[in-house]
């Protein structure tokens, strides 16, 4: 299940915490105050009743309700033989006088027209006249009602005051949390640019966040530091490798050249074309060194496309191909191209590379360029083994091979493709690739006018 964010998760413990606390808060805050009205009704109710036990006398063997008064306390105050015939005193209007005598009761009704009454029946014994009930009616007072229905705006207002204090917390938190948003933007335009001499920004080096930075930094500047030393070893291998690799391919022309022993001939030619190889590795290597510095200048030309492209089929490499592979190209005469030269021929001599690599003995290699009115379109596509559907989005990572390369005889090392992307990068081209796995890949770069 996917986490929410940190924010919500906030917000929603929050708003939690703050329900729990307000409904516990309503909930004490109405009991209390209800019990509280309903002890001094009660108390009226029973301080009246009292008073009509201490003031029923019998007089010359009669019963005297004389003193005995029918409102009193803002009770209503009667009395009852035990049939329920009323004796003595009154009811208010509203109350139902078929309503049953329970012995001491405290009852509550409400009614439609939101009055409220407390009523209480008690049964007495008089002695030698039986026994009566006794019942006490007292009205709940505007006042109790008043604070009743306050109480209830109260809690009315405790949940809208719920909400806008989940929104202001909602708000607060993202506005609490936005600098590590912004930490993660930049940590991700470090990690996805591959430009490790970026630093995050410190704005408070004494804060929670300005200490995480400063961290994050020195972790950077470690790295950094790490890139660097593992960079120039593999410039300063390639580098010393450069010279003797060119006299182990001279002295193998030379010993060819004194030699008609067909065996050693094989030999030789074996020894350089891994020389060869190697040469084209270092020098692969010795450019990817290169383009880890980001202040890279590019040394524009204008350049004649198929010139160039006629230029570097006719060399010996393309022209006598192992595999036999026949390039056919589909270029009007005069396309012209701005871009840096040496960069720009190690870029088709990849791409042209990998179609033999990867091509089928006797197949054909295509290069083609179209434009129109927004960009101009160079494609180089084979008919070769293609690549399956799971690399294409990885072929252009640092040391990527798919497994067609494994039966490439050390031919393949998983470095030309992160070079052409670098150079179309530096450009600011863009190069797409789509292939069918036994069928043919093609690469089409784009170059906005
Ligand atoms: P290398 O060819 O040295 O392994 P690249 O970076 O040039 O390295 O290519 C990366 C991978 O992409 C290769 O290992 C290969 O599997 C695949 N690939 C590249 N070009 C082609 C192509 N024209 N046809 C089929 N597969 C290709």
């Amino acid at each position: 299940m996917r986490k929410s964010s940190i924010v919500k998760r906030i917000t929603t413990w929050y708003a939690l915490l703050m329900l729990v606390v307000i409904a516990v808060m309503i909930l004490f805050v109405s009991i209390v105050s209800q019990t509280l009205v309903k002890q001094e009704l009660r108390n009226d109710l029973m301080s009246s009743l009292q008073h009509v036990k201490e003031n029923i006398t019998v007089d010359r063997g009669y019963l005297d309700f004389d003193e005995v008064e029918t409102f009193r306390n803002q009770t209503y105050l009667s009395i009852y033989d035990e049939y329920g015939n009323i004796y003595h005193g009154q009811i208010p209007r509203i109350f139902d006088i078929e309503t049953p005598f329970i012995d001491k009761k405290m009852t509550e009704v409400t009614y439609s027209n939101e009055e409220k009454i407390l009523y209480y029946d008690e049964l007495i014994e008089i002695e030698g006249f039986g026994n009566f009930w006794l019942r006490g009616v007292i009205f709940y007072t505007s006042l109790q009602l008043s604070l009743q229905r306050t109480i209830n705006l109260f809690s009315f207002a405790l949940l809208i005051m719920l909400i806008l204090i989940t929104l202001g917390g909602y708000y607060l938190t993202k506005r609490a949390l936005k600098p590590i948003d912004t930490l993660r933007l930049a940590a991700n335009k470090i990690g996805g640019g591959k430009n490790l001499q970026l630093r995050l920004d410190v704005k408070n080096q004494q804060d929670e966040l300005g200490r995480l930075s400063g961290t994050f930094n020195m972790m950077l500047d470690r790295l950094e530091t790490a890139f660097q030393h593992e960079e120039q070893f593999s410039h300063d291998i390639s580098h010393e490798l450069k010279t003797p690799l060119a006299v182990i391919m001279l002295e193998v022309e030379s010993l060819k050249a004194q030699t008609k022993d067909q065996n050693m001939i094989d030999s030789l030619n074996l020894i350089y074309e891994k020389a060869h190889q190697m040469q084209s590795l270092t020098s692969q290597l010795l450019l990817l060194a290169r383009s880890n510095n980001s202040d890279i200048k590019l040394d524009l030309e204008v350049i004649d496309l198929k010139e160039l492209i006629d230029t570097m089929l006719s060399s010996f490499e393309y022209a006598e191909n192992s595999k036999n592979i026949k390039f056919e190209i589909n270029i009007e005469d005069n396309t012209i191209i701005k871009a840096d030269m040496n960069l720009c021929i190690r870029l088709l001599e990849n791409l042209l590379g990998n179609s033999i690599k990867y091509g089928k003995d006797n197949g054909t290699t295509f290069i083609e360029a179209h434009q129109d009115t927004e960009a101009m379109y160079i494609s180089i596509s084979d008919n070769g083994i293609g690549i399956k559907e799971k690399h294409i989005d990885k072929i252009f990572n640092r040391l990527y091979q798919a497994d067609n390369a494994k039966s490439n005889n050390g031919q393949s090392h998983g470095l030309g493709l992160a070079i052409v992307k670098w150079i179309v990068d530096l450009h600011d081209w863009e190069i797409t690739v789509d292939s069918k796995y036994g069928i043919g890949t093609k690469f089409e770069i784009t170059i906005p006018l």
